[in-house]
């Protein structure tokens, strides 16, 4: 087999270098809780190829799916010849995201298609301009979630003029915000919406129930509810960005679920299919269907595969219970990061739910973000076969999202590891 240092100067040659990659190591094969690169070398995955895997690389029923499909046909296009999975993936977004009532789905490729669509969606039914975000958000990197998007480097610089018509308010953050009440950190949003943009104008109030990238920022209890009766009283449409929290990724099928707050339109993506691409926006029919005929879709937009995919990752999270195995990491893996935080004055929280879980670094003593000691972490877990991702508007957060599969041995070894390279 060709060596990962073969191949990265192959792709030096061959590959833009705006793409970046956590390691250079390449893969051979992954199931359960590692990857195994083209060296023989086995790491242990704490990134499930950023919150996808949810169920595990190549697992069974969705390989079994996708082999399926591959062979009966790959794709005619749901906007040309329409097929049952499509609709069937559909029922179920409908029948297990949060609120009790008549719900509609549409299928894309990607996380920030999705979000584009909601967008689309909330301003169509509302007639309405306006699409409030948050600080540290991040929704993806088209034009208009980069927009969205909080974060500069690397996302968005140079790469404007971006859309308009956004706006950005603070997020409630307990370690940063001088410990607001999740009441008083959304009266401050309200506040500033209502006189900066005026409530009337805005269609959609665009939320991360726990934020990934900008840090796995989990807001204090009561934000999310009180944004949420904010929406419904002026008419705003209230979305949810789970497309990274989504899938028993925290203990429950969606992070809403938490504080039980309804979203009136949800995207999803990332471990919705078991690895394949697919994207969705699920929520309130009346919102949903007030598009006009041939107004949303794309090419590949819920494709058979992908399709297929979803359905055998949905049946195997009900089947293994994959929330409640979220649930089960963060018990042990919680009681490992507090435990290495006890002794370690760099790390100034553990925080997150279920299998998302993070350490956000500081200069002892300080609320000073420490990227450097969080690169150097990061680079000992690699060296030591611990595949880890930082995160964070500063760059000084490690985050763990192993896929929920892994063995009780295989997140003690990542859990050794991680212990080791702090010192
Ligand atoms: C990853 C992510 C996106 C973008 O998804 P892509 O599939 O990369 O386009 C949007 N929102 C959140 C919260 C994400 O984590």
């Amino acid at each position: 087999m060709t060596s990962s240092d073969e191949l990265h100067k192959r792709r030096g040659a061959a590959v833009a270098r705006g793409v970046g990659s956590t390691v250079s190591s390449y893969v051979d094969r992954a199931g359960g809780g590692t990857i195994t690169d083209v060296d023989g070398r086995e790491w242990i995955d704490f990134a499930a190829g950023i919150a996808v895997a949810n169920v595990g690389n190549a697992a069974p029923k969705v390989v079994e799916a996708v082999r399926a499909q591959v062979e009966r046909f790959t794709h005619t296009c749901f906007m040309v010849a329409p097929y049952e999975s499509y609709v069937a993936v559909c029922e179920q977004l409908n029948a297990l995201t949060p609120g009790d009532f008549e719900k509609r789905s549409a299928l894309f490729n990607s996380g920030a298609e999705a979000v584009e669509n909601a967008v689309k969606i909330a301003r169509h039914a509302t007639g309405r301009p306006a699409v409030v975000v948050f600080d540290h958000a991040y929704h993806g990197r088209t034009n208009l979630t980069m927009a969205l998007t909080a974060k500069n480097m690397p996302y968005k610089h140079r790469f404007g003029p971006f859309a308009g018509e956004i706006y950005r308010l603070p997020m409630s953050y307990p370690l940063r915000d001088g410990g607001l009440s999740g009441a008083e950190a959304a009266a401050r949003a309200v506040e500033m919406i209502e006189k900066q943009v005026g409530a009337e104008n805005v269609a959609a109030l665009l939320i991360e129930p726990i934020q990934g990238e900008g840090g796995f920022v989990v807001p204090a209890e009561g934000f999310l509810p009180a944004l949420r009766e904010w929406a419904t009283s002026t008419g705003v449409v209230f979305v949810a960005d789970e497309i990274q929290t989504g899938f028993c990724r925290t203990g429950d099928w969606f992070a809403c679920q938490h504080e039980g707050v309804e979203p009136d339109l949800i995207t999803l993506a990332k471990g919705i299919a078991g690895g394949l691409p697919l994207a969705a926006v699920t929520g309130r029919a009346e919102l949903m269907d007030a598009v006009h005929v041939g107004g949303l879709g794309g090419t590949y937009g819920g494709n058979p595969i992908a399709c297929a995919a979803a359905l055998a990752a949905i049946e195997t999270m009900h089947e293994l219970d994959l929330a409640a195995a979220a649930r089960r990491i963060e018990r042990v893996m919680g009681d490992r990061l507090r435990a290495i935080a006890a002794r370690d004055p760099r790390v100034a929280e553990v925080r997150g739910r279920g299998a998302m879980l993070a350490m956000e670094l500081v200069r002892p003593g300080t609320l000073t973000p420490d990227p450097a000691a969080t690169a150097a972490v990061s680079a000992a877990c690699h060296a030591a076969g611990l595949l880890t991702l930082t995160c964070g508007t500063y760059g000084n957060v490690l985050r763990f999202l192993p896929p929920l599969v892994i063995s009780d041995d295989e997140l003690a070894r990542g859990l050794d590891i991680l212990d080791a390279a702090f010192g």
